[in-house]
C-alpha cells in the first residue's frame, strides 16, 4: 500500500480542488474541501513538480461534504464537485474569485442557479461496444476509456432520453460503433442540442462514413420516438482525431439548425457554432455584462469574439452602433441571420480575428468603439488584442471570462496600460463543476 500523510485543508485553488501545504510543497486535491483533515497520498511524477496527491481518506469532514448522486463520480470528470453542497460549491468559486482577482477590486457575491441540475442544453456522447450492446458514453478524464453516465444529472432530459433511444435504435440496426485503434466503424459521436426557451432540438450524428444501411428507416424510428426533434444533422469525420465534429454535412431533417430565445432576441445556432450550455444563468451573465457597459444609446460598441452575436445583438438596443468580431465561419453567418432575424439594423458582424480587427481599429480613429465588450476562449486574449485594445483608448473594457487565471493575467496588462478594474461579478454557468464565468468592468484612466 502506498504510504499515506495526514494533512489538513485550509483553502481551495481556482477549479475548487483543496489545497494543502505538505513537504514544502503546495498539492491541489481533488475531492478535499475546507476545513478537512484527511489522508492523501503521493503519485510520483518524473520530477518534484510533475508530482501529485490523491485523496486517500477524509478524517474530519466539513459538514458541507455531500454524498455525490452519480455513480460515474469522480471518473467522468465532468462534475468534479459532487462530494459538496451547491452552497459551499458557491462558496468556494467565490473565495477562488476573491483570492484571483480581489487584488484588482471588489467582488460581487457570485449568483448561483435556482436548481443545478439539467441545466447543459448541449450534450455530446461517443458510441462503443460493450459486452451489453451499444453504449453511448464520455471519455473518462485524461483516458481513450469510454464510460456510461446514465441519465446524467446536469444534462438535459430530453437529450438523456434520445441518448437512450439512440443506444437501442443501434443494437436494433445492428450497426458499429466506430473503433478509434483500427479505424473501422461507423457511429462515432452524437450532438444534441436543446433550445432553453423554444423546445428545438437538434441531433448531430456524426459518422465515419457514409455507409449507413437502413438510414432512412433509422430516422424515421428517432423522429417517431422523439417527436420534440426539430433538425436531424449527418456529420462525417473520417479522420483518426479526437476532434468530434467533421467537416461535412448533411441535413436529413428540417432546417439544420435551432433557435433559442435569451434576454427578449431569438438566436439561430448552427452545429458548429459556439453558444454558452447554460442558457438560464447565460442570460443573467448577459445582463451584468451589459449592465456594466454603462450604454446610454450613443456608444459605439465592439463585441469581440461575438459567436452567434448574443451579447452585441442584446446591447444593440441601448446603443448606437455594434460590430462583432468573430473567427469562427458558421458561428459569424449565425450572427448576420440573428441581427436580420431580430430586426437590429445597427448591429453588423465581420468575421475575423479580434487581435487583427483591434489592431486595424486601433490604427484609425474613426472606427474606435467607445465600449468594447471581450469574451474570449478559455485562454483568454492574446498579447497582440490586447495591446491594441490599450492604443484603442475605449472609455470602457467589459472582460467577459470563463477562466478566472487568464481572465487575471490579461487585466495585469490592461491596468499596466491605463484601465481601472471598477468591479467583479461572478456568475455559475456550471454547477459541479469547477469553472466559474465572470463579468469585470475596467474603465479608461487616462487620456
Ligand atoms: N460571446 C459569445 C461567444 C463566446 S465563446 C457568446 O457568449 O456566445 C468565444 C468565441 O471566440 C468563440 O465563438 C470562438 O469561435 C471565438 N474565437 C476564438 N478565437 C478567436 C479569435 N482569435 N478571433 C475572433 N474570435 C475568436
Amino acid at each position: 500500500m502506498p504510504k499515506q500523510y495526514r494533512v489538513k485543508c485550509h483553502e481551495t485553488d481556482a477549479a475548487c480542488r483543496g489545497l494543502v501545504k505538505f513537504n514544502n510543497s503546495i498539492f491541489a486535491v481533488n475531492g478535499l474541501l475546507p476545513g478537512e483533515t484527511a489522508r492523501i497520498e503521493l503519485v510520483y511524477g518524473k520530477d518534484r513538480k510533475s508530482t501529485t496527491a490523491r485523496l486517500a481518506d477524509v478524517e474530519i469532514p466539513s459538514p458541507f461534504r455531500t454524498k455525490p448522486f452519480c455513480e460515474a463520480f469522480p471518473r467522468c470528470g465532468g462534475c468534479t464537485l459532487q462530494h459538496a453542497s451547491y452552497e459551499a460549491q458557491l462558496a468556494m468559486k467565490q473565495a477562488a474569485a476573491k483570492k484571483l482577482l480581489g487584488e484588482f477590486a471588489p467582488v460581487g457575491k457570485i449568483i448561483g442557479m435556482e436548481t443545478p441540475y439539467h441545466y447543459r442544453h448541449k450534450v455530446h456522447a461517443t458510441f462503443y461496444r460493450s459486452r451489453r450492446g451499444m453504449e453511448l458514453g464520455i471519455y473518462e478524464e485524461n483516458t481513450h476509456k469510454v464510460i456510461t453516465v446514465p441519465d446524467c444529472a446536469i444534462q438535459n432530459k430530453t437529450a438523456n432520453a434520445i441518448l437512450h433511444t439512440l443506444r437501442r435504435l443501434a443494437d436494433e440496426f445492428r450497426l458499429p460503433a466506430y473503433n478509434e485503434d483500427t479505424g473501422t466503424g461507423l457511429l462515432r459521436h452524437v450532438l444534441i442540442r436543446c433550445g432553453y426557451a423554444t423546445g428545438q432540438v437538434m441531433v448531430v450524428l456524426v459518422l465515419a462514413n457514409t455507409n449507413f444501411p437502413g438510414r432512412n428507416h433509422f430516422m424515421e424510428k428517432l423522429k417517431t420516438a422523439h417527436p420534440e426533434i426539430t433538425t436531424i444533422i449527418q456529420n462525417i469525420n473520417r479522420k483518426k482525431t479526437s476532434m468530434v465534429l467533421g467537416e461535412s454535412e448533411t441535413v436529413l431533417f428540417g432546417n439544420g439548425y435551432i433557435e433559442d430565445e435569451l434576454c427578449g432576441l431569438r438566436f439561430r445556432i448552427s452545429s458548429k457554432s459556439f453558444y454558452q450550455v447554460n442558457p438560464a444563468q447565460t442570460e443573467i451573465l448577459y445582463r451584468t455584462a451589459i449592465d456594466f457597459a454603462g450604454l446610454t444609446g450613443k456608444e459605439v460598441v465592439l463585441d469581440a469574439y461575438c459567436g452567434t452575436g448574443t451579447i452585441g445583438l442584446i446591447a444593440a438596443g441601448k446603443a448606437a452602433d455594434v460590430i462583432g468580431v468573430e473567427s469562427n465561419d458558421a458561428a459569424v453567418r449565425d450572427a448576420g441571420v440573428n441581427a436580420q432575424e431580430n430586426q437590429v439594423k445597427n448591429a453588423r458582424f465581420l468575421k475575423g480575428d479580434a487581435a487583427e480587427y483591434m489592431m486595424h481599429v486601433a490604427k484609425d480613429k474613426a472606427e474606435r468603439p467607445d465600449v468594447v465588450i471581450m469574451d474570449p476562449p478559455r485562454s483568454g486574449a492574446s498579447e497582440q488584442f490586447l495591446r491594441a485594445l490599450v492604443e484603442a483608448k475605449p472609455s470602457r473594457v467589459v472582460y467577459v471570462s470563463c477562466c478566472m487565471e487568464t481572465l487575471a493575467r490579461d487585466l495585469k496588462v490592461l491596468e499596466k496600460g491605463g484601465f481601472k478594474v471598477e468591479k467583479v461579478q461572478g456568475v455559475d454557468l456550471f454547477g459541479w463543476s469547477g469553472h466559474v464565468e465572470c463579468v469585470v468592468l475596467m474603465s479608461r484612466v487616462e487620456k
